[in-house]
Order: C-alpha cells, then structure tokens, then sequence
C-alpha cells in the first residue's frame, strides 16, 4: 500500500481522521463567495468576550516564556468559580485532550470502551487510538439509552462515555435516569461525563455532573472554553473529578499542555458572566426563531438543548449540503456518524440563520 504501511501500529493503521467544519477560508477561495455563513462547528457567533481579547493583548509580550505548565492561576480561579478543590482539575489543550488522556491512562488492547451509538467522533477515535475495542450502544429515538449503555458493562469495561447535551443530536437525559445510570456502574468504571454544552441547557431537571463528584469517585466530568466562552481557537478544556485519579492523569499529560494565552484568556472569560448570560440569551432566542423557520419549511429536527440543530433533509442530503456550500453556507454532514440523511446546523446570529434559511429554501426546491 505504501513504504510505511507495514511499521505503524496496527491500531492507527485503520484510523479515519476527524472532519472538522470547512474553514471559512478554504470555502472562499474555491468559490469566490462574499458572504460566508459558517454553522458547521458550534462556535458561539457572537466571537469572545473584549475582556479576553484585552487578557491576551497584555500577555503578549511574554512569549518567549514557557507557560505555567500547572495552570497555577487558572486552575485557582476556575476552582473557586466551581466550588471544587484546584486539585480536582485538570486542564487541556481543549477538552478533546482530556478526553483523549482519560482514554490512554484507562484503557489499552482487550479492553472495551462504551459510548452512544451517535457519540462525538472523538470518543471512537481515542479509543481505537488506544488500541481498546469500542461498544457503541444503539441510541433511542436517537437520544442514549442509559439504561442499555449500563447493561453493556462487562468485565473488560474500563471507560463510558456519555455526552449530557450529546453533539450531535442535542438530546438530554435527566436527573433521575443519571442517578439510576451511576448507581448501576461498578465503582471500577471510569465515567466520563462530557458537558460541553452545560451552560446553554435551560431544563430545570439537569444533572449538573459537579455535584455528583462526591457520591461517585469514579465519575469525571469534561467542560469547555470552546463553546459559550468563544475561544474554540485558543483550544482550551478541562476535566473535574477525584484528586487521586487527577494526579495520575497529570502524569500522562505533556508537560505544557495548555498555553500561556489560553490561561489568560480563560480566567478573564470566567470574570465575564455578561458575555456568557447574552450569549446564552442569543442561543435561545435564534433556536426558537431557526426551528419555528425549520417546521414552515416542513424540515423535521431534533429537539436541542444545545447551540446547534439536527435537521433532517432526507435522502437528497448531499445534494442539499452542495447546494448550501455553493450558496455559501457551511453546515456539518453527518455520514460519519451514520446519519446521512441529517445536517447538524450550529445557531448562529438571525443574520447568518437567514442566509442558511433561505439557501436551505432554494436548496429543498428541487
Ligand atoms: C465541542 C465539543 C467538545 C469540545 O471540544 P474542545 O476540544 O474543548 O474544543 C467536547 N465534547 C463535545 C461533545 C463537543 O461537542
């Protein structure tokens, strides 16, 4: 196949990479468009807060220094906002990296990794990486089903996953079926509860992972800077849980994961609740606008608590999504995750959800 093929681990020899949304760039400079709408990567359209951009300014003439490589500040900071010891935390180059650690410090060849059949691609990824088998649970009515991803527990079950929003289909579980979940897991399985979108969820009956953390030593729960905060470009995530599981996981992490910009931005993101409160009001009030637009357009979607839509565009999906591309708006297909016949749509500004309304119109005309 080619001169290398035969000396990479067999694990990464049938790897896929990770499809992330086409750069806004790359899009303008095959078509010349001038207008550009990108929903394809859930990104908060308002950008970040001026607190940050402001944050970063002020550090940048230390450059040429290595960063904190413990994230002294930020993780003091990010503690106190959480309630949480600043030894309960363990902050990543984006959550994608803690996650992926979590994977490698648990899991190796012959053991097994649970996720939803419609997981985020990252936890696949890491697994397979890992050399550890995956066992993707089949979803109900696309949402995880807590109860079969429990009865998929074996004895070679050394890590689960679960996505509370999950990306990409939006769906939620509540209190009571989480609590019914952990109280099923043995305490030697790890989970990881990935809260990416924890601060959009409007539910009264949310299971907030942090307060689960003292029942539960072997529960791990992942947040981001990527999302509400705005900073997806300055890769910034973290991990909560038990302070002995923390520390190894500390072990394995590179020695400077997490760069000087990045702590800056994100302890001045943490002093802006502003920003994030607006930000949360936008994402409500253009969902409601965007999905009321979906059903006159007669598009079926899933339910979302979320930043983003699942809508569902049938068997001309390709079609569609070539026709928004030339019309200049990015949404993410979803072939990868076995749902050809959906586009997960971030919710982006009224002005960027009405050029993508109005292009899905001409696209669904045919
Ligand atoms: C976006 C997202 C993340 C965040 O990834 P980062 O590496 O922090 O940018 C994590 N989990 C899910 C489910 C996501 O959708």
């Amino acid at each position: 196949m080619s001169r290398f093929y035969d000396r990479i681990v067999s694990q990464v020899r049938t790897l896929t990479p990770y499809q992330p949304g086409k750069p806004i760039d790359e899009l303008q400079r095959e078509l010349g468009l001038a207008r550009i709408s990108k929903l394809a990567s859930n990104e908060n359209p308002l950008g970040c807060s001026p607190k940050v951009v402001a944050a970063i300014e002020q550090a940048l003439p230390n450059l040429a220094r290595y960063p904190d490589g413990n994230a002294y500040y930020f993780k003091q900071k990010l503690a106190a906002h959480l309630g949480v010891q600043p030894g309960q935390i363990l902050p990543g180059n984006g959550s994608n990296e803690v996650l992926e650690l979590v994977v490698r410090t648990f899991a190796g060849p012959g053991d097994e990794v649970i996720y939803d059949q419609y997981a985020f691609a990252v936890y696949p990824l890491s697994t397979r990486a890992a050399g550890a088998t995956g066992v993707a649970v089949p979803a109900k009515d696309y949402a995880h089903d807590l109860s079969a991803m429990a009865d998929a527990i074996t004895a070679r079950t050394k890590v689960i996953f679960l996505a509370n929003p999950n990306n990409p289909t939006g769906t939620l579980f509540d209190t009571a079926t989480f609590e019914q979940f952990m109280q099923r897991v043995p305490e030697q399985v790890i989970v990881v509860l990935d809260e990416a979108y924890y601060e959009y969820v409007q539910v009264a009956d949310y299971p907030d992972g942090l307060d689960y953390l003292s029942r539960y030593p072997n529960l791990l729960v992942s947040r981001t800077f990527s999302k509400v905060y705005g900073l997806a470009g300055v890769r910034l995530g973290y991990l909560v849980g038990d302070a002995e599981i923390i520390d190894y996981l500390n072990r394995v992490r590179e020695p400077f994961n997490v760069n000087t910009l990045a702590q800056v931005a994100g302890m001045a993101a943490l002093d802006d609740k502003d920003f994030v409160a607006e930000s949360v009001e936008l994402n409500r009030d253009n969902m409601a606008w965007f999905t009321a637009a979906l059903s006159t357009l007669k598009l079926a979607y899933i339910p979302s608590s979320g930043n983003f839509v699942t809508v569902h565009t049938g068997a001309d999906t390709a079609r569609i999504n070539q026709s928004l591309l030339q019309q200049g708006v990015i949404v993410r297909p979803l072939t990868g995750y076995g749902m050809a016949e959906w586009l997960r749509i971030s919710i982006g500004t009224r002005d960027e959800l009405e050029h993508c309304v109005d292009a899905l119109q001409e696209a669904c005309r045919v």
